[in-house]
């Protein structure tokens, strides 16, 4: 199968991109390459005969057009997006921008070309998002989003990833546009961009500084391997049903205060420190606002529909990671020049 992957230079694009490759399928990744974009995250397939790169941004309908054009694709994975909910704070413009006018015109060169082809049944839109569009849960842990969880998004970030859910149904519902959707839980792993939650944590740990928890640290996510999720996405590509959203979870629910702490366990093991553990530079920082207090999937359909379950535990997930930051500080050292990253972003003060 030729997919035409979007957002294929960052942090779960690049993993669908080299599983992808992996399995023989062919990729045409587009990708505007703004910050967030890391071209070393594919250089493993970049030379693979099946690659193909194109410098394009989804704001831009034309490109698009060219794109489906000249590669023909039978399937679009649809992850270009601004991802960062603390920079959604400071500028949620970039978001309605990227999100909902660049999904919109990823959607309307999709639908062109589908139409072009003469409708073919099993070409597919899968657009990828996230579990934030459906709110904040109570702290019971029978109480989970499901597929028919009301949407309820809280910052500028999930409301822009809300909205591009309600067009991508919107498409299958008014042109028939055979589209299927993931709703996932916060991903870690390899390549994750240094401004996030698990490699911040890491690269502070390893660099002497304060390891800053938002509120008191009792916020809940439900950790999500990005290996996994990248496997859950292409069995939803290929064997999910047309019009049908999935949650894909990590089953993996944990505090930040507890990740960050089995983080620093992990560092203790394998990058020992002259004395004390890595948990003593853990501080308490101003909680971001509208901090939404719980995430946990249900992942019953996918489960059941799909034979789809994650492979590793947090505690495995985490050994891995902290692994890799420890091999590839030639990766991450120069993202963290890139601007805004070290900074406190999305206080509104
Ligand atoms: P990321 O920020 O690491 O990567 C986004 C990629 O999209 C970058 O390579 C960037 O250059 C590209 N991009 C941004 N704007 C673009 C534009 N206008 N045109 C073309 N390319 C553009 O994001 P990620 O963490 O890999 O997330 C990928 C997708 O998964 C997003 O849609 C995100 O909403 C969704 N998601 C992420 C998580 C998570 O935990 N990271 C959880 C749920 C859902």
């Amino acid at each position: 199968m030729k997919i035409l992957v979007t957002g294929g230079m960052g942090f779960i694009g690049s993993a669908v991109v080299r599983l992808a490759i992996a399995r023989g399928h062919e990729v045409v990744n587009l990708d505007a390459l703004t910050y967030a974009a890391c071209e070393a995250n594919v250089s493993g397939v970049a030379d693979a005969p099946g690659y193909a790169f194109v410098h394009a941004d989804i704001r831009d309908r034309a490109a698009l057009d060219r794109t489906f054009a000249a590669h023909r694709p039978d399937a679009v994975m649809h992850l270009a997006a601004e991802s960062h909910v603390d920079r959604s704070i400071d500028g949620p413009g970039a978001f309605i921008e990227t999100n909902v006018t660049g999904t919109y015109n990823t959607l309307e060169a999709a639908r062109a070309f589908w139409v072009g082809q003469g409708r073919p049944e099993e070409f597919r839109f899968h657009h990828v998002s996230t579990d934030e569009v459906f709110g904040s849960l109570p702290r019971d842990p029978d109480v989970k989003f499901t597929e028919a969880t009301p949407y309820d998004p809280r910052s500028p970030y999930a409301a822009s990833k809300a909205s591009s859910d309600h067009l991508v149904r919107a498409w299958h519902e008014t042109y028939g546009l055979p589209v299927v959707l993931s709703n996932c839980s916060n991903n870690y792993g390899s390549y994750h961009f240094p401004e996030k939650l698990i490699p911040v944590m890491i690269l502070n740990a390893l660099a002497g500084k304060d390891l800053p928890i938002y509120g008191d640290g009792s916020n809940i996510r439900d950790w999500l391997f990005v290996e996994d999720h990248a496997d859950a996405l292409l069995t939803v590509l290929t064997r999910g049903k047309t019009g049908q959203s999935y949650n894909i979870g990590g089953e993996n629910e944990r505090t930040n205060l507890e990740l960050v702490r089995t983080l620093c366990a992990i560092l203790d093991k394998k990058r020992p420190k002259n004395g004390g553990s890595y948990a003593d530079q853990i501080t308490f920082v101003a909680d971001r606002p509208g901090h939404d207090a719980r995430y946990a999937i249900d992942p019953a359909r996918i489960r059941e529909e799909l034979g789809w379950r994650p492979s590793v535990t947090v505690e495995e997930g985490l050994a891995r990671t902290v692994q890799w930051y420890l091999d590839n500080e030639t990766w991450w050292r120069p993202l963290l020049d890139r601007a805004g990253v070290g900074e406190r972003l999305g206080t509104t003060s």
